[in-house]
C-alpha cells in the first residue's frame, strides 16, 4: 500500500481554499457544477468514475438502456471546470481534527486536506442485518449490481429453456421482487412486460408469458409514501399485468433455489424462485458513522447522521453533509434532497469566502414523486394533486430526461425507450458470466486479490502526490 505524504493543513498551490467533495451522485455532483466559477480549488473524490443515475438502474437490468446512458464518465461531466480535478478512490478516513480525507484505490492510498469539506457517500443496500441475503437477492445499487441482475433475469428463461423437469422449469421462471416502494414496483413491472411481450415469442420449449412474478413486502400497502388510492391504483394494475402482490409477507430466509415468508397470520411458506431480487431497505454509508463519532453528532439505526439546519455538523461549520447520508426534519431519501442540498452547500461555502452572512436554514423544496408501473402507466404525487395514468407517465419521461445527464446520453435514451415501449424489442440484452458471477467470485477472492491487483506497487513504494497535480 502506497500512502502520499501530504501533510494536514498544507497550503492549496494557488493559495485558494481546497473543498473536497466526497461522492460522485447526485450530491457531489450538483455541488461540484455550483462551484465551477467559484474562487477555489475542488477536488471531487468518488468510488467510481461515473456519475449514477440510479432510479433508471431497473431498466438497465431489465434490457431497456444500456449503462453508459445512465452512467456517464464524471471526468467528462467536470471537464471545463478549470477549478476541479477528479479523484478515483474510496474514501476510508476523514479526520474532522486534521482536515484531511484518505482515499485508496487498487492499495494506492491519497490523503487530500481540505478547508471545506461536501460528504455526499449516499446509501447502500440494507438486508436489515442478513447480509448473506446479497449472494441470492442482489439489490439495486450500482451498476454491478443493475448489469448481475440482466444477467440473471435474461439467464432464468434461458436456462429454463433447456431444463426437462417442469418443477425446475417452473422454479426457474418465478422471479420474486422483495419491496413494493418504487424501485419493486418499476422493477416487478418492468420484468413483466419482459415476459409477457418482448420475450413472448422468443423460445421454442418454454412460454415466457406463463413467468410467474411476486411483488412481496412486510407492509400492508404497496407504494405506501404515494398514499391508499394511489397505491390502491398501483396495486390493481400490477395484477392486471400478471404481477402477483402479496402484502404482509415477511422474508425470513433465502437461498440459492427459493425464499421463506412469513405471512401476517403467523404462517410460513417458501417460494421456489430462481431470480430473487431486493429492493427494500437503504443503509447510509459507514462515513456518516464516522462523521458522528467525531463531531457528537448523533447517527440513527440507518445510519443517518443528524445534521444542523444548515447541513453542517456540530462544531464543525466547515463539514457540509448532503443527500441520502442526512437525517434532517424526516427529508426523503431522493434526488432532490441531495441536489437541492449539494448546491445549499456550494452556495454557503460561496457565502463564507465572499465574507457574507450565512443563509437561512435549508429549506426543501418539494418538486413531487413520481413511480412508472408499466409503459403508458405511472402515478405521480406532486404538491396538492396525486393522479396515476398516461400524463404521468408522460410528466415520468420528461422530468426522468431533464435530469439525464448528456446530450448523447439523452437522445440515445429517447432512442431505446420508443423501442421498448412503442414497440417490444429491449436494445439491452447482453449478459455475461462475468456479469452475473463476477461480484461472488471477488468476494470469493477475498481482499488479498485487491493488493494482488496494485501493479506491483510495494507497501514503500515512493508515494504518489495527487493532491498537487490539475485533471478534469
Ligand atoms: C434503484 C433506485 C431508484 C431510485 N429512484 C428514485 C426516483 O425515482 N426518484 C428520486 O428522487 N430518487 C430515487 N432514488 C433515490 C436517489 O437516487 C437518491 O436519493 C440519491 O441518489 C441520493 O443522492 P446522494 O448524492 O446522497 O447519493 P448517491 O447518488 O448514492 O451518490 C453517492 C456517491 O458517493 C459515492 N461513494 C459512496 N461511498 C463512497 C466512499 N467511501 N468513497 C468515495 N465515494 C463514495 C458513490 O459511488 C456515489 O457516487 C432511487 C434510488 C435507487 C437506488
Amino acid at each position: 500500500m502506497t500512502t502520499s505524504p501530504v501533510q494536514a493543513g498544507s497550503a492549496s498551490p494557488t493559495g485558494r481554499p481546497r473543498v473536497v467533495i466526497v461522492g460522485t451522485g447526485f450530491g457531489g455532483l450538483f455541488a461540484a457544477q455550483a462551484l465551477k466559477k467559484a474562487p477555489v480549488d475542488v477536488t471531487v473524490i468518488g468510488k467510481t468514475s461515473h456519475h449514477l443515475f440510479q432510479p433508471l438502474l431497473y431498466q438497465v437490468a431489465t434490457g431497456i438502456l444500456s449503462e453508459g446512458e445512465i452512467a456517464p464518465a464524471t471526468r467528462e461531466i467536470l471537464k471545463r471546470h478549470e477549478n476541479t480535478r477528479v479523484v478515483l478512490g474510496e474514501v476510508t478516513d476523514i479526520d474532522l481534527t486534521n482536515r484531511t480525507v484518505t482515499s485508496t484505490v487498487l492499495g494506492r492510498t491519497s490523503v487530500h486536506p481540505y478547508d471545506e469539506l461536501i460528504v455526499a457517500a449516499g446509501a447502500g443496500q440494507s438486508y436489515f442485518g442478513n447480509d448473506q441475503f446479497a449472494e441470492f437477492a442482489p439489490g439495486m445499487k450500482s451498476i454491478d449490481d443493475a448489469l448481475e441482475l440482466r444477467g440473471r433475469i435474461f439467464g432464468a428463461f434461458e436456462l429454463a429453456e433447456l431444463a426437462t423437469d417442469q418443477s425446475e422449469i417452473d422454479r426457474l421462471m418465478t422471479f420474486v421482487v422483495v419491496g413494493a416502494g418504487p424501485t419493486g414496483v418499476e422493477m416487478a413491472g418492468q420484468i413483466a412486460e419482459l415476459a409477457h411481450r418482448t420475450l413472448k415469442h422468443d423460445f421454442r420449449n418454454i412460454d415466457p408469458t406463463t413467468a410467474r412474478i411476486i411483488l412481496l413486502d412486510a407492509a400492508p400497502l404497496v407504494l405506501p409514501s404515494f398514499g391508499e388510492r394511489l397505491g390502491g391504483k398501483a396495486r390493481r394494475q400490477l395484477n392486471e399485468m400478471g404481477v402477483e402482490v402479496q402484502l404482509g409477507a415477511m422474508v425470513t430466509n433465502l437461498d440459492e433455489n427459493g425464499i421463506e415468508v412469513k405471512d401476517s397470520d403467523g404462517t410460513s411458506r417458501r417460494i421456489n424462485a430462481a431470480t430473487k431480487i431486493w429492493a427494500a431497505g437503504v443503509q447510509a454509508s459507514p462515513l456518516g458513522k464516522q462523521l458522528a463519532e467525531q463531531s457528537g453528532a448523533a447517527v440513527d439505526r440507518a445510519g443517518r447522521v443528524s445534521v444542523l439546519p444548515d447541513l453542517t455538523l456540530p462544531g464543525h461549520p466547515e463539514v457540509h453533509v448532503v443527500g441520502d447520508m442526512i437525517n434532517l426534519d424526516k427529508l426523503p431519501g431522493v434526488a432532490q434532497v441531495a441536489i437541492q442540498g449539494g448546491r445549499y452547500s456550494a452556495d454557503a461555502i460561496k457565502r463564507r469566502i465572499a465574507g457574507k452572512p450565512a443563509a437561512a436554514p435549508f429549506k426543501y423544496f418539494d418538486k413531487g414523486s413520481m413511480a412508472t408501473i408499466s409503459r403508458f402507466s405511472a402515478v405521480a404525487d406532486i404538491g396538492k394533486f396525486r393522479f396515476g395514468g398516461f400524463i404521468a407517465w408522460v410528466l415520468w419521461l420528461v422530468v426522468h430526461l431533464m435530469y439525464i445527464v448528456g446530450f448523447k446520453s439523452r437522445v440515445t435514451t429517447v432512442f431505446h425507450w420508443a423501442i421498448s415501449f412503442l414497440g417490444r424489442g429491449r436494445s439491452q440484452r447482453v449478459a455475461t458470466q462475468q456479469q452475473v458471477y463476477g461480484r461472488l467470485a471477488l468476494e470469493h477472492l477475498g481482499p488479498e486479490f485487491e493488493q494482488s491487483k496494485t501493479g506491483g506497487l510495494a507497501d514503500d513504494a515512493p508515494a504518489e502526490d495527487l493532491t498537487g497535480r490539475r485533471s478534469a
